[in-house]
């Protein structure tokens, strides 16, 4: 691994076994992260973003399975250590936020307990101090009537709260890695805007790094360094945040990122035409308005190195930058 690379994944292959058979979730999915660096990874529902979190945390369930690839925690293979060593890395090491907190949130213990037992299975503080490091970083992020709050359940608490509740929990301990899971969709203003200010501040004065996913352009715009994009599993571009919205070579990240001017520059197709698509070809060859013949007739191509930090995975990649 390179000094400052944290977490790096290797050609990540995860499956699921579901009743009309195997869903490839991800294919050759590949990244690295380094020392407090936000690596955002933008795609919509169902491409693959939640999937490449809990193949990190090992968390996929036992219809799930990584088919192929490494995982590596700084020196430590994430995929070969033994579950009792994941559970101890999980919530100290690397933790992971979820957009439906109030459900992954224990119903029946009170927010106070659960993070305070988040401290308590991870450090020697005593209660006390953990109570007063519980207090604190409730207070950092915003949340009103701290106090009172200690003592309610989470079903007694507004998403919005629970979401703040949960990002404590994920980053109290400052984790190397976070991986946080749409932290602000669906969520009001305000709320949005407390949860991205304590996220900027936390990340600002810790070491910890993250992986930031969302299918929200402007989250990423706010909070990123670099943006990886994915679609159905597939790896597509990553670049630099400012590279890629002013020059963002696949012909569908040109469509998320720059909608008003795809417009001008058709990509992609909102209806895919009436062609069966190989799994081992590029998954949007039935959509794409570039698509040549070697798209139909070769597997997804590899990613290419456009210049330094700028790669895509396309063979007819857009090459106009964008004022
Ligand atoms: S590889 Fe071909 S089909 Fe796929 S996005 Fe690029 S041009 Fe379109």
């Amino acid at each position: 691994m390179a000094k400052d690379e944290i977490l790096l994944v290797k050609d990540l292959h995860t499956y699921f076994e579901r009743p009309g058979g195997t869903e490839r979730a991800l294919q050759n999915i590949s990244l690295s992260l380094s020392k407090k660096q936000v690596l955002g990874i933008i795609g919509e529902s169902g491409s693959g973003k939640t999937t490449i979190g809990l193949s990190i945390m090992r968390l996929i369930g036992t219809n799930g399975r990584i088919e192929k690839g490494t995982v590596h925690l700084e020196k430590r293979d994430i995929l070969s250590l033994p579950e009792a060593e994941m559970r101890s890395i999980r919530g100290k090491d690397m933790s992971m936020t979820f957009e439906n907190s109030s459900s992954i949130l224990n119903p029946s213990d009170s927010v106070g307990d659960q993070i305070r037992e988040t401290i308590r299975i991870h450090t020697n503080l005593t209660y006390k101090e953990s109570n007063e490091l519980t207090l604190q970083s409730l207070n950092e992020i915003g949340m009103q009537n701290v106090s009172k709050v200690m003592d309610m359940q989470p079903r007694e608490l507004s998403a919005g709260a629970c979401q703040k509740v949960m990002l404590v929990m994920s980053t109290i301990l400052q984790p190397k890695v976070l991986i946080a899971d749409e932290i602000t969709r669906n969520l009001d203003i305000i709320t949005q805007a407390q949860i991205s200010d304590h996220f900027r501040r936390r990340i600002s004065e810790t070491n910890i790094s993250t992986l930031l996913l969302t299918n929200d352009p402007g989250v990423l715009a706010q909070l990123a360094d670099t943006v990886i994009v994915i679609y159905k599993g597939r790896k597509l571009e990553q670049a630099p945040i400012q590279e890629i919205f002013k020059r963002p070579m696949h012909p569908y990240t040109f469509q998320l990122l720059r909608p008003m001017e795809n417009r001008k520059l058709k990509t992609m197709r909102s209806e895919s035409i009436d062609e069966s698509v190989n799994p081992d070809m590029c998954p949007l060859v039935a959509k794409c308005q570039r698509a040549i013949s070697k798209c139909r007739t070769s597997e997804m191509p590899n990613e290419t190195e456009i210049e330094t930090g700028h790669q895509v995975a396309c063979y007819n990649p857009i090459s106009v930058a964008i004022d």
